[in-house]
């Protein structure tokens, strides 16, 4: 019988999954993504911090395939702006402006900005079926560039410059990313810990769930 269990990454990225994919490859899980099941809803992303959209994400995909998920929500917060733009990142500067656009929109809000102070934070949920949680947070300290520099990466990687390595984002290869960034430290955060997240799932998970699988922790 395949010992492995199922955690479900609540998006249909197919770089997101892979990343955590390869992160957790240690483990006896199965990671799999929504695309590996039909038709689900979409969650909105109307929570006012980044702690209660990675929680709906990953509490409602857990209920409604009755499998462990996790999900991530991140996003960009500038000093001057107040924290702005926030959880609001994606749809910052309009739903369906591009990512030159995005970065165009911040640079010209901070163009008279003396504090160019700004971080990127992430947040990790994983949530099992009856809505219990854990929680893991990265954050990327850096500074809002006066002009965009670079072509990797995505988002608002050209306009966040990173002192420590004197590059924006956007310079940097995926490697040197991952290793310093918001999503690569929560990311982390949940791997070096994740013996006990395994632990957890399995006390939290329904028993209906135990019994189809591995009994000894009943
Ligand atoms: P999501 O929560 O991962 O979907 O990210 C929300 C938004 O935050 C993205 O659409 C980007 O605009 C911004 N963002 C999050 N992480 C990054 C990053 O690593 N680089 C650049 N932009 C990011």
């Amino acid at each position: 019988m395949d010992e492995r269990k199922p955690l479900v990454i609540a998006t249909r990225n197919k770089g997101k999954t892979e990343e955590i994919r390869q992160i957790l490859s240690g483990y006896p899980i199965t990671v799999k993504n929504l695309n590996d099941f039909g038709p689900i809803p979409e969650v909105k992303e109307d929570g006012g911090t980044f702690d209660e959209n990675a929680y709906k994400k990953a509490s409602f995909a857990a209920r409604v395939l009755g499998l462990p998920a996790l999900a991530d929500d991140s996003g960009l917060c500038v000093n001057a702006l107040g924290g702005k733009p926030g959880v609001h990142s994606a749809r910052f500067a309009g739903k369906n402006a591009t990512d030159a656009e995005k970065c165009a929109g911040l640079l010209e809000m901070m163009k008279n900005a003396g504090d160019r102070s700004a971080a990127f934070v992430c947040v990790i949920s994983v949530a099992v079926p009856t809505g219990a949680a854990l929680t893991y947070e990265g954050r990327c300290e850096g500074m809002i560039a006066r002009q965009p520099a670079g072509q990797n990466g995505f988002g608002y990687d050209p306009v966040f410059y990173y002192p420590p390595l004197e590059k924006t984002f956007a310079q940097l290869a995926a490697e040197e990313k991952n290793r310093v960034s918001h999503r690569g430290q929560a990311l982390f955060e949940l791997s070096e810990e994740f013996d006990k997240v395994l632990k957890w799932i399995d006390l939290q998970m329904p028993v209906a769930e135990k019994l189809s699988g591995n009994q000894t922790n009943i």
